[in-house]
């Protein structure tokens, strides 16, 4: 198995590399040459299985032997320990056939930790192997810091340093960040705002220079290895709900596409998928472009569900590849046109991806509404991200003998902002972070300069 880029220009990679670059050198992104085919038996005998197993069988193709079988099902494994929940990934039932996929378990509780527990563990692994060490570097306005440090607090030939604007996350984002005092933690807080925050990590990427030769690697969710990890909850869910007997259908509450690209992986695998329905909050780029052809850039908008707040959904280049039959040179022309001015899909892959998608946008307001009424309907407190999933599965379902799974992004607790502002008096931290707001905090405030960060860095790196 060899990783090619979606914009068709640059070298066939290994899984190993793919893991350790990020972004091709043409400026796209990697995927899988050919996509693993699982058959109805291979499925059928997942069922009931433990997750980690059913993650080691979805994955295996994928990591093509560059990692010995004892070895990654070692790391699979002790990625998944850290959850709470014995399922790691409980599916709950809401009515008749509307179920909640529950992503939040892990020790930040959002479900960018089922990737990022596993993602630190196999880079550590291939830095191990290779005597080399690596620098991550990230800027976050929420999720994504806390779920990388928590991924990346074990690992030996790794640093991570965090951006993060200063006094302008909430406070349990932040102290999920700042209370891990591991040796290779390193939280900057930057005066200045997020997009600050985000153009000293770009300029960091782009010139490398201040790290004397050490690998900057990127854990955002345009690494691979974070998509690969992300299909194996689509297919653990599927075959527990009757797959490959019966078809399932997911609503994915999104934004960088990331994590509904991992279902269609999973759909294009073998499992039977009648639809994938897209919720966006108003930040609506992947709405508009599905139900209008509006493929263009937007004002950003702050929202209830701040993890859903983009103006480009990076990782549907991904989709647009398959859409485009795989042609890298009209996935280029299209995003080089899209990056300066509005642009449309062309007919045939816009038909194509009708087929298999459908989008709901859900604003504030509704999000609001729909806390209310999803916990009169089934007594569950949704997370504003789950919540605007929830009305796009409502509305967009077609066939109600299919089972509708919601993705469950985040737990309420963790976006108590939202619950109150809906009327409830908040969600306690579940009962291993309930002294979060006691920890001890470590943080660096920096300048919103270049210099003052990338000086930082280059001495504290170990
Ligand atoms: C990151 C995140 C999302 C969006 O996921 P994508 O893979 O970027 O589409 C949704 N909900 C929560 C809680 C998140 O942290």
């Amino acid at each position: 198995m060899r990783y090619i880029s979606t914009r068709g220009r640059s070298p066939a990679l290994s899984f190993e590399d793919v893991v350790l670059t990020g972004l091709a050198s043409d400026g796209g992104l990697y995927v899988p040459e050919t996509v693993p085919q699982f058959s109805r038996e291979a499925l059928a005998e997942m069922a009931g299985l433990s997750y980690a197993e059913i993650a080691f069988r979805v994955m295996k193709p994928f990591v093509n032997g560059e990692i010995d079988d004892e070895t990654f099902r070692r790391l699979v494994t002790e990625a998944y320990a850290t959850f709470s929940h014995d399922a790691v990934v409980p599916l709950n039932q809401l009515d008749a056939n509307h179920f909640l996929l529950e992503l939040f378990h892990g020790p930040t509780l959002a479900f960018k930790d089922v990737a990022l527990q596993l993602l630190g563990r196999i880079l550590d692994y291939f830095l191990k192997k290779r005597g080399e060490r690596a620098v991550i570097m990230g800027a976050t306005s929420g999720d994504t810091g806390s779920a990388a440090i928590e991924g990346c607090r074990h690992c030996d030939n790794l640093d991570i340093f965090i951006l993060h604007p200063h006094n302008r996350v909430s406070e349990v984002q932040r102290r999920q960040m700042t209370s891990v005092l591991a040796d290779n933690v390193f939280n900057i807080a930057i005066e200045g705002n997020f997009d600050d925050a985000q153009a000293m990590v770009k300029a960091s990427f782009a010139d490398q220079g201040f790290l004397d030769g050490t690998r900057l690697v990127a854990v955002n969710s345009i690494n691979w290895a974070r998509i690969m990890a992300q299909i194996v909850y689509y297919v653990a869910a599927g075959v527990a709900l009757g797959a490959p007997h019966r078809k399932v259908s997911f609503c994915v509450p999104s934004a960088n596409f990331g994590n509904v690209f991992a279902g269609f992986m999973a759909y294009r695998m073998g499992l039977p998928v009648e639809r994938f329905v897209i919720a966006t909050n108003a930040n609506d780029i992947l709405h508009r472009t599905l139900a209008d052809n509006d493929f263009s850039k937007k004002e950003l908008v702050a929202t209830l569900a701040p993890s859903m707040d983009i103006v480009v959904s990076s990782n549907f280049e991904r989709l647009l590849f398959e859409a485009y039959d795989r042609d890298g040179a009209a996935v280029a022309e299209l995003l080089e046109r899209f990056q300066a001015e509005p642009a449309a899909l062309a007919e045939a892959p816009l038909s194509r991806l009708r087929e298999r998608f459908a989008s709901h946008s859900v604003d504030d307001a509704t999000i609001l509404e729909v806390i209310r009424e999803a916990h009169h309907r089934t007594q569950e407190i949704l997370d504003p991200h789950t919540a605007t999933g929830y009305r796009a599965a409502e509305r967009e379902r077609c066939d109600e003998s299919v089972p509708m799974i919601t993705l469950a992004t985040a737990h309420p607790a963790k976006f108590a902002e939202a619950v109150v502002k809906a009327g409830f008096p908040g969600v306690p931290l579940p009962p291993h972070m309930d002294d979060l707001l006691e920890r001890e905090e470590r943080y660096t405030v920096l300048p919103a300069e270049l210099s003052a960060v990338q000086q930082f860095v280059a001495e504290n790196r170990r």
